[in-house]
């Protein structure tokens, strides 16, 4: 099938950022046949979808989540990290099944696409079940089993890990990451150990890294490096890596992330919500690192909405800078599309002929979204995920004038409920 969806505004976030007034996408199978202005092509096709008022552009990808984690959304707010992590969460994750966190990344997911999400990375643990939610949704997810590494299991997980990496090798939607959690639970033997599987294997890998001032503090009394040194020298620089968070990345980590195959995730509002600080933004882009934008876990992020990320990324760095100029809107926007695609070395986030299918519609149409003066300043300052009218992934249309295709909203929320409730209760 070959589709056309015309609206009255295409930002394509090419090289150029060209926008078309009106505009029209044409997609067959996964992939863009054409993007261009309305009529400037004669491509015959099976069905147009016309939205007379609309900004169309590409989806998000949210570069770093613990999706099964809304499960746990509100529990143990404003609580500092190691204390929600250690008294609210991880006893609490010890309890969860694989049916748990199937339902847990349903409800994830049905809330990603209602607001614009096209792709996530995901960490976590029972990655089949993760997998599946991902799958019947319809989402693009690069998925890793977190990995950690003090206990004699360790080297088990990482063999259950690289067996589901094998699994889904060839999978057009899923793809395999190693994740080990962090340098704080992991030690430096088996960060080397997770390098050379994913080396092996030709995977990418997930960790968080310098996400507090404690850690930071913590690893540089323990090892004498910083936990940026210290990954590079478990050799984890050498295959793909998405860095979550990165708040604390220093001048004097940067010679060890030059010729970076990956990038920085930043994740702005866990990490104002933990009181753990703002992304260095300007050193890491003058150091020519690619930065994408996620949200966390909705246990520490609360939603899982990719505008409200973009608008707090803004915010914290003019805040940071002290500079209202030092952060624009279409900074963000490049970050929430592209500039995570480039980090999962993924060629989406462009709308151009050739690329991904995976794009969104914003309504354009309401009080918040007038006058259009700016239609990157409304989608970055202005817009909310429920502004979101079509999300589509891979060429299909996974939400359709504001409802979901492929997902049973009400009855996800309704298991979600039960079993967020029997999990506070146990
Ligand atoms: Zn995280």
């Amino acid at each position: 099938m070959r589709y056309r969806l015309e609206t009255d505004t295409v930002l394509t976030m090419d090289d150029m950022f060209r926008v078309f007034r009106p505009g029209q996408i044409t997609w067959q199978d996964g992939t863009i046949v054409s993007v261009g202005g309305i009529g400037g092509e004669s491509i015959a096709v099976d069905q147009v979808i016309k939205i007379p008022s609309g900004i169309l552009l590409p989806g998000f990808y949210n570069g770093h989540n613990h999706a099964a984690m809304t499960l746990f959304r509100g529990l143990a707010d404003d609580s500092p990290i190691f204390e929600w992590l250690e008294k609210h969460i991880w006893p609490r994750e010890a309890k969860l099944t694989a049916d748990d966190i199937y339902v847990g990344t349903l409800l994830a997911a049905a809330e990603m696409i209602k607001s614009g999400t096209v792709g996530y990375a995901d960490m976590y643990f029972e990655m089949d079940a993760v997998a599946k939610a991902t799958k019947e949704s319809g989402l693009r997810g690069w998925l890793s089993r977190g990995l950690v590494g003090q206990d004699n299991t360790a080297l088990d997980k990482l063999s259950e890990a690289a067996e589901f990496a094998r699994r889904f090798s060839h999978d057009p939607l899923i793809t395999p990451m190693l994740g080990p959690h962090a340098p704080y639970t992991c030690s430096p033997w088996y960060l080397e150990r997770v390098a050379e599987i994913a080396s092996a294997h030709y995977l990418g890998v997930h960790i968080h890294l310098s996400e507090s001032r404690d850690e930071v503090n913590d690893t540089r009394a323990k090892f004498g490096l910083t936990p940026i040194q210290l990954a590079s020298r478990a050799g984890l620089f050498q295959v793909p890596i998405l860095i979550a968070h990165g708040v604390y990345i220093e001048p004097d980590d940067l010679p060890y992330l030059e010729n970076l195959k990956g990038g920085v995730v930043s994740c702005p509002i866990s990490n104002a919500k933990l009181g753990n600080g703002i992304l260095p933004y300007a050193l890491l882009k003058q150091a020519g690192i690619a930065v994408g934008l996620g949200t966390d876990g909705a246990a520490s992020t609360n939603s899982l909405d990719m505008f409200q990320e973009m608008k707090a990324m803004a915010w914290m760095q003019k805040v940071r800078e002290g500079n209202p100029e030092a952060f624009r809107a279409q900074t963000a926007l490049t970050m929430a599309t592209r500039g995570t695609a480039a980090v999962l070395g993924f060629s989406g986030g462009i709308l151009e002929a050739g690329r991904p299918a995976d794009f969104i519609v914003v309504d354009s149409q309401s009080a918040h979204m007038t006058p259009d003066i700016d239609s990157v300043a409304n989608i970055v300052y202005a817009a909310t995920g429920a502004d979101v009218l079509y999300t589509v992934v891979n060429g299909q249309i996974l939400l359709a004038e504001g409802l979901l295709t492929t997902l049973n909203e009400a009855d996800i929320r309704r298991e979600a409920q039960e079993r967020a409730k029997a999990l506070l209760s146990a």
